[in-house]
């Protein structure tokens, strides 16, 4: 398919473009799948270490314990080392302390600051093993664990918790920007500024019984880092580049083809006009033996009557000058018909011209007189008298009309009944239509179809450039000829011609060539 050159350059545009916006995605895509998979494997990690480090805060607990229950009352010089180490090894665990349920006056065993305020409510209210106290306006949590467990116990180890140094490590790959910890969807500690906007892409809860809490890693995905913004312009130089070279391919590729159009369409040309003047040649030849025969055969019969008259023995001389007379009249004729269709053949240039149609239809039904008698036809004109004028060649006009008659008187001629041909001219809105209408057998659909095409043709003998050739010379004068089988049977051809008027400028193509 050929595309005109804008049309072309728009679908290559649409099309580098489009494949301009699917890199851009794909790429896209493709790294907002890593980034997340790398923030979910930074997510697991955390998860993994808090899980590992919260497991630490139960074992601490029970050795603790443990060393409470050795003695009664606990040896409380015993635990506070034991305590004093934990809390040097292990930074997140910022206090440890017992305190006696026996007595919630007593300040802390061990004697540190830990406020006991709020933790007999929560023991009470709680039957767990190891309960979860989060302390108020902080980003700490207490952890509370009876000794000896159950109903029963009679004091708490307490565990004071950082949790910002609880999530501290180093172990991140892409580092997200919020880490959340809730306790029963309270968050207790809540990193980053874009904790609220940003969407989570890892949520579990720490895998540990005694402390329930439920880590939360979220990150925006910056678009900054989905686009590679110096690949993408490199791709996006090499698109055009190729977009160019390509639309140049399709230029070449094209106006080699129109060339190619260009080259058949001179070559049909060429061989129309050629058989058109084979034709005309064919036309010439027996116009010219039709004419010639006449004083030639004149021409034979005078010399033999000066002979025989030159043979008698009284000589007339005037009888013999008679034959040479007619004989040098004859020659005569015969030179001018020569000389008529010598300057015929020379004027064969087409001259535009004002042409009055019904003259040039009389001639034409005068040209084709022998014809239509041969096969016992009749030829008839209906239209106007007065002339009605087109800008045309005159002879190439009456060829059309010739050929048009030709064929209709050629197709009708096979008919059962008398042939029949009528040609009717009407002029309307500027425009003259002459129809030829025969009642011959019309077309058949597929000759209807092709009936234009040069070297088509139905007739044994027939050359099938007629028709081709009057759609050449009509258009040569800013007409039109059209087909079509007529109702009562038969054929019209259509030819139409735009009139030309003093007062109208009509716009036909010089015949040029
Ligand atoms: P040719 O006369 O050499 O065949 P044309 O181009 O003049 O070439 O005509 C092409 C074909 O169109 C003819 O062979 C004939 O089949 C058909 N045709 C032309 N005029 C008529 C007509 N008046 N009625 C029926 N068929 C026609």
């Amino acid at each position: 398919m050929i595309f005109p050159v804008h049309r072309r350059r728009l679908l290559i545009g649409l099309g580098a473009t489009l494949l301009f916006a699917l890199m851009a995605s794909g790429t896209a895509l493709w790294r907002y799948r890593e980034q997340r998979a790398a923030l979910v494997a930074d997510g697991m990690t955390l998860h993994r270490v808090l899980s590992q480090r919260v497991d630490q805060h139960d074992a601490h607990m029970t050795g603790l314990s443990a060393l409470a229950q050795a003695a009664d009352p606990p040896p409380v010089e015993a635990i506070r080392q034991v305590a004093a180490s934990i809390v040097r090894f292990y930074p997140r665990i910022i206090g440890i302390d017992i305190l006696d349920l026996a007595n919630p006056a007593r300040p802390p065993m061990l004697g540190s600051d830990l406020v006991p305020e709020g933790i007999f409510d929560a023991i009470s209210a709680s039957t767990a093993v190891l309960t979860v106290v989060p302390v108020a306006g902080s980003e700490r949590i207490m952890l509370i664990k009876r000794v000896p467990p159950g109903k029963v116990s009679s004091y708490l180890i307490v565990f004071l918790i950082d949790l910002r140094q609880l999530i501290e490590t180093d172990r991140f790959g892409a580092k997200p920007e919020a880490i959340q910890l809730l306790l029963e969807e309270r968050a207790l500690l809540s990193t980053g500024s874009a904790e609220q906007t940003a969407p989570v892409v890892f949520e579990a809860p720490l895998a540990s019984r005694t402390q329930p809490l439920l880590l939360r890693v979220a990150s925006p995905i910056k678009p900054g880092g989905l686009f590679p913004w110096p690949a993408l312009l490199l791709a996006g130089i090499a698109l055009m580049v190729g977009a160019i070279i390509l639309d140049r391919m399709l230029a070449a590729r094209a106006s080699a083809r129109d060339a190619g159009a260009r080259a058949l369409l001179a070559t049909q040309d060429a061989r129309l006009a050629h058989a058109s003047r084979v034709n005309a040649m064919g036309e010439l030849a027996s116009g010219i033996a039709h004419e010639l025969t006449q004083p030639l055969t004149a021409i034979l019969s005078q010399s033999q009557a000066g002979r025989r008259i030159a043979a008698r023995p009284e000589l007339d001389r005037n009888a013999i000058l008679a034959a040479f007379d007619a004989t040098a009249r004859n020659a005569k004729r015969a030179g001018d018909i020569l000389g008529k269709l010598r300057s015929w053949v020379t004027k064969a240039q087409p001259v535009v011209e004002i042409v009055d149609l019904v003259s040039v239809i009389r001639d034409v039904i005068h040209l084709t007189a022998a014809d239509a008698e041969a096969v016992g036809a009749k030829v008839l004109f209906e239209g106007p008298t007065r002339a009605r004028l087109v800008r045309a060649d005159r002879i190439q006009l009456e060829q059309v009309l010739f050929n048009l008659v030709r064929n209709a008187l050629e197709a009708a001629r096979g008919m059962p009944h008398p042939a029949q041909i009528t040609i009717r001219l009407a002029t309307e809105g500027g425009v003259a239509s002459v129809r030829v209408r025969d009642n011959g057998p019309g077309f058949s659909p597929e000759v209807q179809a092709r009936l234009f095409e040069p070297f088509f043709t139905t007739k044994r003998e027939g050359m099938g450039l007629g028709l081709a050739l009057c759609t050449t010379l009509v258009e040569r004068f800013g007409g039109t000829i059209s087909a079509a089988n007529i109702e009562a049977g038969g054929a019209e051809l259509l030819v139409q011609l735009p009139l030309a008027s003093q007062n109208r400028q009509t716009s036909i193509p010089e015949a040029a060539e």
